[in-house]
């Protein structure tokens, strides 16, 4: 019986320390929590983005994890996988992400949220000035990248102009 009571005491003041240890930093719910804090700028960038065209797009309702690990396989930045019965992941290559600018982990971040939120396969079709068509290009067809400031809102428009869970699954 003692053992039991002091079992439970002991476990109580646990989650109560481990409570107020976060304190500080938790006081206010955060936005998405399976989510590294480093990606979740880029996670509500999508989120305003889908907003300023009319789409309402929540990210943390659709639970969507995020995570920055080292990934095996060269010129792989990014990964979404569709896990069983769980939400889906989006993965991004920490070598990749230490280096990238902010608008090329943009780029990344969307062209797996694309994957893991919109259920876009890839298309590699090309404009006529040789440049991709879309962020949802492979790396690996006949398309240049031309992700810039300027571009951005043209290929984020065609990112967006697809309806979630409309296309099959793909990676
Ligand atoms: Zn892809």
């Amino acid at each position: 019986m003692y053992t039991n009571k002091f079992f439970i005491w002991v476990a109580f003041m646990g989650f109560f320390f481990s409570c107020s240890e976060h304190d500080e930093v938790e006081t206010i719910p955060v936005k998405f929590p399976g989510v590294d804090p480093e990606l979740r700028e880029y996670f509500q960038r999508f989120e305003d983005e889908a907003a300023a065209r009319g789409l309402p797009v929540d990210l943390t309702v659709s639970a969507i994890t995020g995570t920055i690990l080292k990934i095996d396989g060269e010129h792989v930045l990014g990964r979404c996988s569709f896990p069983r019965a769980q939400p889906n992941q989006v993965i991004i290559d920490q070598s990749f992400w230490m280096l990238g600018t902010d608008l090329f982990r943009e780029f990344v971040v969307f062209h797996e949220l694309g994957h893991c939120y919109l259920f876009r396969p890839h298309l590699e079709d090309r404009l006529s000035n040789g440049a991709c068509a879309s962020i949802m290009r492979s790396g690996n067809g006949p398309c240049l990248d031309n992700y810039s400031q300027r571009t951005r809102r043209f290929y984020i428009d065609e990112l967006l102009d697809h309806q979630p869970g409309v296309l099959s699954a793909s990676r």
